[in-house]
């Protein structure tokens, strides 16, 4: 299991100002600046140790070392919030978080229910777990595990990019009738981006038609080496169906999770990543907090993303009232001014003025960043959008998806689709199923209607049938994309090319009664066609651009005349013509772009 290793790098909290010298930076996450050198000059910025580079390219190097990220400006009021690492004395072993991923229908949802239900012991708590976005299990030997059960790849990756890696062990779940299947692939390649160990669940082993023997060596090709095939990668058989494995795999977790020796300081203010939030109508603002480090406490003050607050009341997953969360324990938390974002970090502050000014000044620049960004801006800068857009077309569409994540990962990527001329625009995107006000919205704006891994419910199919809204489901995100572009090229106006096929000299000027003047001319490049379209250039200028009344050769129409041959040729509605003009003859293609 040569995969502790990886994780022995301690991930720090890295404070960015909005601009900072490339040492000072190295000197922050207690890396060497020679490698944050070369690490800038894989980015293409080449820096030396003095030179000061922006917030955002700070940033990406914070997030290519594996740190995190925290934001701050002259306003320095973020350093309330306590950084100071922590002394190796103080730390504790802690649970490790478990997230399970794999290939849709391979079983995720079922293990994590058969693990949830083997768990909890008949008549503790009603016996019921209820749904808070994360719980924890014993196993027999006595190992606390906590699992998200929120899975899915895109939330995973979008709490990543939002600084809160929640993950310390990812569980593969890979189904023994169906072998390694694309989100497979995708979930080894999310994992290995995370330096995160996997451990792989062959599931469905119940199955007549189970080859775990498949999936063994058909993960070799992705560079997972199980142990079964001699590799370091544990695997184990598991049936979500009948429980046959599930303990083993358990008991897998909490061997790998010894060998990473996760710890924390449960004597801390408390820190944690938000894995849910919702606005509840009875209770107000929640969220489910994974406590990271530190102990969260009833009547904490904090701060989390751009919102605040004081903890009125903290709720197991198991639905009981509890005083205090510690590191690993994910728990409900009630006392919020507003509802945050999953992936939002919860930070414990002393005081409510100090809370509430680092929420407002989050808020703050969260709102330039937007008005930077064209989301809002003044009247006259809506206005003068307004006219630009005239030119803009538009394809409207309604996005569902499964999590808050994945929603948020659509929406940025079909915002990037389009030039100045198309756009996609994204009337709402939110969480959950399919209903018939979102395909009231579609049918409203004629926007069809986008499912990521989720469905319509029967009333809003029956009133799409109705109104005919197109609804489309997909499981894969750039599958989603590559639609969505194509529709978007569709509304791209073809493009119209000139192309020259001749000149023709003018050497005389004859009045024809009933025709008007007739030049008559000499073919001196390529053709001339009746139907194409002929500009008159005198000296080089264009006097005239028109279509062609009559071509004639001797007394006779003709359709096209080769280049040496003498023609006759009137203008449509023109008359001012010269001898020693030129006429230049082009024809128009159209050419259907793409994006
Ligand atoms: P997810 O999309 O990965 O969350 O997959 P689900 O948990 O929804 O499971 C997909 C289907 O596989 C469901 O119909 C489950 O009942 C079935 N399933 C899951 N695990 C097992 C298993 O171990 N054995 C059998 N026979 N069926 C299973």
């Amino acid at each position: 299991m040569a995969q502790s290793g990886e994780r022995e790098k301690v991930v720090r909290d890295v404070q960015i100002p909005e601009a900072i010298t490339v040492g000072e930076l190295a000197n922050r996450m207690a890396e060497r600046v020679a490698d944050v050198i070369k690490a800038l000059m894989r980015m293409g910025v080449m820096a030396t140790q003095n030179q000061t580079i922006d917030a955002d390219t700070a940033e990406l190097i914070v997030t290519e070392f594996g740190h995190r990220v925290v934001r701050v400006s002259d306003a320095d009021v973020e350093h309330a919030i306590d950084t100071v690492p922590d002394r190796p004395e103080d730390l504790r072993p802690r649970p490790p978080i478990v997230t399970i991923m794999g290939h849709v229908d391979h079983g995720k949802t079922s293990l994590l229910d058969a693990i949830r239900k083997t768990n909890v012991a008949e008549g503790e708590a009603g016996g019921i777990t209820q749904h808070i976005g994360a719980y924890q299990v014993t196993t027999e030997s006595g190992a606390v595990l906590t699992f998200l059960d929120t899975p899915g790849h895109a939330a995973f990756t979008a709490m990543r990019a939002r600084g809160a890696q929640v993950t310390d062990i990812v569980v593969l779940v890979v189904a023994a009738d169906d072998s390694v299947m694309p989100q497979t692939v995708e979930a080894i390649n999310h994992a290995k981006a995370a330096g995160v160990p996997l451990i792989v669940a062959i599931n469905k082993i119940d199955k007549p038609d189970a080859d775990p023997q498949r999936v063994r060596t058909e993960l070799l090709q992705h560079e997972v080496v199980v142990e079964k095939l001699s590799g370091d990668v544990q695997d184990v058989e598991v049936s979500a169906k009948t429980g046959q494995g599930l303990d083993d795999l358990l008991e897998a977790i909490a061997l790998q999770a010894e060998i990473l020796e996760l710890k924390a300081n449960p004597a801390r203010a408390a820190m944690g990543a938000v894995i849910e939030a919702k606005l509840d109508v009875g209770r107000g603002p929640v969220a489910t907090v994974l406590v990271q480090n530190g102990t969260l406490r009833k009547g904490d003050v904090f701060v989390v993303g751009e919102k605040w607050g004081k903890v009125r009341a903290l709720i197991s997953d198991r639905g009981e009232t509890v005083t205090e969360a510690g590191p690993s324990v994910p728990v409900e938390v009630l006392g919020l001014n507003g509802t945050p974002e999953a992936g939002d970090v919860l930070h414990v502050v002393e005081t409510e003025a100090q809370a509430r000014e680092i929420a407002a000044y989050r808020e703050n620049l969260a709102r330039e960043k937007r008005a930077a960004a064209g989301a809002t801006a003044t009247l006259e800068q809506l206005m003068a959008r307004a006219k630009a857009d005239k030119a803009v077309a538009e394809l409207p569409v309604v996005v569902k998806a499964d999590v808050q994540g994945s929603a948020e990962a659509i929406v940025q990527a079909l915002e990037k689709v389009g030039n100045e001329e198309v756009r996609v625009r994204v009337l709402h995107s939110g969480v959950g199923a399919i209903t018939e006000s979102d395909v009231g919205l579609a049918e409203a704006s004629k926007a069809p209607v986008i499912g990521f891994n989720v469905r319509a419910n029967a009333p809003a199919r029956a009133a799409a049938n109705q109104k005919g809204v197109e609804i489309r489901y997909y499981s894969i995100i750039y599958d989603l994309i590559d639609d969505i572009k194509a529709a978007a090229s569709g509304l791209l106006k073809d493009e119209v090319r000139e192309k020259f096929i001749g000149y023709a000299k003018i050497l005389e000027v004859f009045k024809v009664s009933n025709v008007g003047k007739v030049a008559g001319c000499l073919v001196t490049e390529g053709v001339a066609r009746k139907s194409a379209g002929v500009r008159l250039l005198r000296d080089n200028v264009v006097v005239h651009e028109g279509t062609l009344k009559t071509l004639q050769r001797f007394k006779d129409p003709v359709q096209e005349v080769q280049s040496g041959q003498e023609c006759g040729m009137a203008f449509d509605n023109y008359d001012d013509i010269r001898q020693g003009d030129v006429i230049e003859i082009f024809e128009r293609e159209t050419v259907e772009r793409r994006l």
